[in-house]
C-alpha cells in the first residue's frame, strides 16, 4: 500500500527535495496534505502534479490566492489542522522554518505514525510538549537534520553512558577562512552558502554559526545529553555530518554526500536497499586523492559559540528565548535594519540584560501559552 504523506512546509527547501524524492517513487507513495505560507505559485504547481486531498495554510492572503483553483480541482483549504478527521497519515514531514512551525508541528503528531523533523525551532521552544505528544499518540519521531540523522544512526543499539563526546559539523559558511568586513556584508553574501542550498533563515544561521548552537541544544534535548556533551568542528566539506568518541577510544562518524535527500529518503524508507543517491566514484573527478579536512571553531571569527555557555543554563526558557531573539534578529538582518555582526552581538547583549534575568526568573515554561508569552516578550525586548 503506498504511504500516505503529509508535508508541512512543501514549498520550502526541505519541502521540494521530499517531494523531489517522491516523485520518482510514486507508486510508494501518496501525498494527502500540502502546505506553504507565501510562494502560492510553487503551492498550485505541486498541487498540480501530486494532487492533495488537502492544503493547509494559516496565511489569508494565500488562502485568498488558491482559492478557486482548490475548489476547481476538489482541494480542501484547512487553516487549522486540528479541523482534519478521520485521517492517520503514515509520515508527516515537519518542514516549516522558525517557531511558526510548533504549532503545525504539535497539531499534526495525533494524525501521524511517524513524524520526519527538520524544523529544528519547534524542537528548540516546544520540545516538553512535543515529546509529550508523541508518547500520547505513539509516534514515532525521525530527526533528519543531517547531524541529528546522523548521531541517531550512530548511537543506535548503543549504551549512552558509553560516549565521550559528540562532534557536530559546520561548513563554516561563507565567511570562513575569508578576509571580509562582515559589517558590509549583504544579505545575497550572507545567504549564499557554499555547499547547501537552503531556506534564507538557515543560511543565515549557517553563516555565523549560529545554526550550530541551535543544533546542539536540539540535539541535546532530543538524545537527553547534556549541552557539554556536543562541540562544534568545522568541516568545508561538509562529508562528514557527526562523529561519536566513546569512552573506549573509538571514535564512529557518518558520511555521506552532502544533500538532504539522503537523511530524508532513508526515514521516508525503514530499510532502503538501493537508491540512486549513491556517487559512483569516491573520487572526485580527475583526482587520486581525497583529504578530509577539519579546523577546530575560532571564537572571535564565530562569537555565536559563546551564547552556548548562556544556553548551559538548562532552562527551557533559555533555550526559547535564544531561539526566537534570533529568529527576530535574522529578519531585522534580511530587512536591512541591522549588520550582519549585529545578529550575535545584540543576541549577546539581551540574553546577558537585567530584564532578560528578571524575565526569566520569573517566568518558567509549564503551558504551551507561556512558549508564546515568552515570544511576546522577546518582540517588545526589540521594538
Ligand atoms: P525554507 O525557508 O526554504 O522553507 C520554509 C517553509 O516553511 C516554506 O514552505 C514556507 O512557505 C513555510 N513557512 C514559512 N513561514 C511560515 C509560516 N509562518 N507558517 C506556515 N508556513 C511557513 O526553509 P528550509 O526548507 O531551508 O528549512 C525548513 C526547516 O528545516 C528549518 O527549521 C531549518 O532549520 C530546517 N533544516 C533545513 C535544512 C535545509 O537543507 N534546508 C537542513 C536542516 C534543517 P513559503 O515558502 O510558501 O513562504
Ligand atoms: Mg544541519
Amino acid at each position: 500500500m503506498k504511504k500516505k504523506i503529509c508535508i508541512l512546509g512543501s514549498t520550502g527547501s526541505i519541502g521540494k527535495s521530499t517531494l523531489e524524492i517522491i516523485s520518482k517513487n510514486r507508486n510508494d507513495f501518496e501525498v494527502i496534505l500540502l502546505s506553504g505560507n507565501s510562494n502560492f505559485r510553487l503551492l498550485i504547481s505541486q498541487a498540480q502534479k501530486f494532487k492533495p486531498k488537502y492544503i493547509y495554510l494559516s496565511n489569508f492572503y494565500l488562502t485568498e490566492k488558491i482559492k478557486y483553483f482548490c475548489i476547481k480541482n476538489k482541494i480542501i483549504i484547512i487553516n487549522d489542522l486540528n479541523l482534519l478527521k478521520k485521517i492517520k497519515f503514515d509520515i508527516t514531514i515537519a518542514a516549516i522554518s522558525g517557531i511558526a512551525g510548533l504549532l503545525p508541528t504539535l497539531n499534526i503528531i495525533k494524525f501521524s505514525k511517524k513524524i520526519l523533523i527538520a524544523n529544528k525551532e519547534s524542537i528548540i521552544c516546544g520540545w516538553k510538549f512535543i515529546s509529550r505528544e508523541l508518547k500520547k499518540y505513539n509516534s514515532d519521531f525521525i530527526p533528519i537534520d543531517s547531524e541529528h540523522f546522523s548521531i541517531l544512526k550512530l548511537i543506535e543499539n548503543k549504551n549512552r553512558n558509553s560516549i565521550h563526546k559528540i562532534y557536530i559539523t559546520a561548513s563554516g559558511g561563507p565567511f570562513f577562512n575569508k578576509d571580509i568586513n562582515l559589517k558590509k556584508v549583504s544579505i545575497n553574501q550572507a545567504i549564499s552558502h557554499p555547499v547547501w542550498k537552503m531556506g534564507k533563515k538557515i543560511s543565515v544561521d549557517s553563516a555565523n554559526l549560529m545554526n550550530k548552537v541551535l543544533e546542539i541544544i536540539e540535539a541535546s534535548l532530543l538524545f537527553n545529553l547534556p549541552l557539554n556533551k556536543f562541540s562544534i568542528v568545522i568541516h568545508p566539506q561538509s562529508l562528514v555530518h557527526a562523529i561519536i568518541q566513546y569512552k573506549n577510544g573509538l571514535s564512529f562518524f557518518s558520511y555521506h554526500e552532502p544533500t538532504m535527500k539522503i537523511p530524508i529518503i532513508n526515514s521516508l524508507y525503514d530499510n532502503l536497499n538501493n537508491s540512486d543517491l549513491v556517487k559512483e566514484d569516491f573520487f572526485n573527478k580527475n583526482s587520486k586523492e581525497k583529504k578530509l579536512i577539519f579546523f577546530k571553531p575560532d571564537l572571535k571569527k564565530y562569537p555565536a559559540i559563546h551564547i552556548l555557555e548562556i544556553a548551559k543554563k538548562n532552562d527551557v526558557n533559555v533555550y526559547l528565548m535564544i531561539n526566537v531573539l534570533n529568529e527576530f534578529l535574522v529578519n531585522q538582518f534580511l530587512e536591512k535594519k541591522i549588520f550582519f555582526p549585529d545578529i550575535i552581538s545584540k543576541l549577546s547583549l539581551l540574553m546577558r540584560s537585567k530584564q532578560v534575568k528578571n524575565y526569566l526568573k520569573n517566568n518558567k515554561i509549564k503551558h504551551i501559552n507561556d512558549v508564546f508569552k515568552t515570544y511576546n516578550f522577546c518582540k517588545r525586548l526589540l521594538n
